[in-house]
């Protein structure tokens, strides 16, 4: 059976619950949760009326939950009213009422609520337990004991996850589970057990209208788990992908592939992979998914700042590095093989070449011996200047930390300064491998308008905002500029050809990127 949508209405008022049950509705809700506990006047009219209404207004199914407040509820509403408001939702026969197991489990709550389930079958009890600080010592010991408690009842089971690492024993729970189970986990590390719940057959995955109305941390929106993640075509086959990095939130990425995998109706999901800075997450991580085929991952993009990490991670474990990736030092592809093998690629050199040769109408070879400036020694410079000195290009390189300058050029055979020598620029294409100008120091600029000129053509790696102020400045004195958005596109298109062999639509890819970015 299908994974449902619940969306919890959470409303202080009856107007504004109702005006929340028909937004449920309207996104396509499967079961509208009533979170009666945040109603501020809370008595039994005004949960019959709610029902009703959700009864009235569609055809989704009704949860009545009256959390306590021990285990996220708000109201501090009594034991004797809750379990008046169970009573008052199983004689109106909802579909589900979800109970804490913790209280569950007390006797006088038990006679109480039990009878009433057994002479209203249609009403379907969930069990629910949470930690809002970690994960449970042990997940399935805590689920045989629901189980055993209460066969019938629907074990609901909810913790933090304060690492993406945490949420692996939620995909084992539904993996191995026979029965109906609501398992994920809160928090931004738990995104994707929420997304990945529906996969792998959990009873029910919850979304809120809005950000606003959202009853736990990390909880997506309706819209975003629809639109975004695909929520109608995931199935139990479905291909995963995903970037890597941290911070992975506003990644234009996931937009960016689960668009082009739609638009080519292929059975692939991709979404934002949250691992934290380190070699050790990073391992942990991967290992955690390459032991687990059925999870059925089949390729990463890899960004800050784990493009190393991956390099390191294959070599220690005989994966296959394009030679390329090995000299840039950097990958940021990762493409799982049909044997759990893992072969690495780095896609920003080709993607950084294309752009330039693209925009400036020449090929690859024309670039020899043309004097280039390439501002910056970090991961992007370095894949710029392996690309550049390739084909023979002139390359000067400028760095803040002089040091870093000098190791990158002694490596590729080029010259190096500080930023100071700016003044003396003497370059056909300047390049910006800084993060100065990026989203949100739009004021800042690697170089003064003062040593750009007309004949120069400047191309920025920054992608965020498209038009920083750099190129705003190279183009008012007629200099020809190159955004980082064709860069962007080329190494992710270059991306989605080892991900699935096949060429996406690159108009489409930028128009993706920038309307991800115009977004607040
Ligand atoms: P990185 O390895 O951290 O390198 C950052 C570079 O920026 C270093 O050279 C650093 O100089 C310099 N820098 C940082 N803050 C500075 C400041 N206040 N003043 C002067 N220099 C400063 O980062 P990366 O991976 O190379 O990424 C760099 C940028 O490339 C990103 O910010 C992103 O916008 C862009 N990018 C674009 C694409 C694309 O597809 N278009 C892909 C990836 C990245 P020091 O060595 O002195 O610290």
């Amino acid at each position: 059976m299908s994974t449902k949508l619940a969306v919890p209405v959470s409303a202080k008022t009856i107007k504004t619950a109702k005006q929340q049950i028909e937004a449920a509705n309207q996104v396509g809700a499967d079961i509208i949760e009533l979170r009666v506990d945040y109603l501020e006047n809370l008595d039994i009219t005004a949960v019959k009326n709610l029902i009703a209404a959700v009864k009235n207004s569609g055809n989704s199914s009704v949860l009545v939950t009256c959390r306590d407040d021990r285990e996220g509820g708000t109201g501090h509403h009594s034991i004797d009213l809750r379990m008046n408001v169970f009573a008052e939702a199983v004689q109106s026969g909802v579909d589900f009422i979800d109970l804490e197991f913790q209280n569950y489990k007390q006797q006088n709550i038990r006679r109480k609520i039990k009878p009433l389930l057994d002479s209203n079958p249609k009403t379907r009890l969930i069990l629910s337990a949470h930690d809002f600080e970690r994960k449970f010592q042990n997940i399935s010991d805590l689920y045989t004991e629901t189980k055993n408690c209460e066969p019938d009842a629907v074990p609901k089971l909810v913790y933090t996850a304060n690492h993406i690492n945490d949420c692996f024993e939620v995909f084992d729970l539904l993996h191995n589970s026979k029965d109906d189970v609501i398992t994920f986990c809160m928090g931004e590390a738990g995104l994707i057990s929420r997304v990945l719940a529906v996969k792998l057959g959990g009873f029910l995955t919850f979304a809120s209208l809005n950000i606003k109305s959202a009853t736990a941390p990390g909880q997506l929106t309706a819209t975003e788990l629809k639109e975004l993640y695909r929520f109608d075509s995931i199935n139990d086959k479905i291909e995963l992908f995903g970037v890597i990095g941290s911070p992975v939130a506003h990644s234009a990425s996931p937009a960016v592939f689960n668009t082009c995998f739609e638009k080519e109706k292929m059975n692939r999901l991709y979404l934002p992979l949250l691992v934290e800075d380190g070699q050790r997450e990073f391992d942990i991580f991967l290992n955690n998914i390459l032991k687990r085929t059925w999870l059925n991952f089949k390729g990463f993009s890899v960004t800050i700042p784990h493009k190393h990490n991956a390099l390191d991670y294959a070599k220690n474990r005989g994966g296959f590095v394009e030679p390329l990736a090995e000299r840039i030092g950097a990958a940021n592809t990762i493409v799982i093989n049909e044997n759990g093998k893992i072969n690495l690629y780095n896609t920003d050199c080709a993607g950084a070449m294309e752009a330039i040769t693209e925009n400036m109408k020449i090929e690859r070879k024309d670039l020899r011996n043309v004097p280039v400036a390439v501002v910056g020694a970090g991961g992007v410079a370095r894949a710029v200047v392996v690309g550049l000195t390739d084909v023979g290009a002139g390359v000067k390189i400028y760095n803040r930390t002089v040091q870093k300058a000098e190791r990158l050029a002694k490596e590729f055979d080029c010259e190096c300064a500080g930023l100071d020598d700016l003044p003396n620029l003497n370059a056909k294409l300047l390049i910006n491998c800084t993060s100065l100008g990026m989203y949100p120091d739009i004021k800042c600029t690697p170089v003064l308008k003062e040593y750009l000129s007309s004949d120069m053509v400047v191309f920025d790696t920054v992608y965020n905002p498209a038009q920083t102020l750099l190129l705003k400045e190279a183009k008012k004195i007629g200099a020809k500029t190159i955004d980082g958005l064709s860069m962007f596109v080329n190494q992710a298109a270059a991306q989605f050809k080892l991900f699935t062999n096949k060429v996406p639509d690159r108009a489409l890819m930028r128009k993706v990127v920038s309307q991800k970015l115009s977004q607040p």
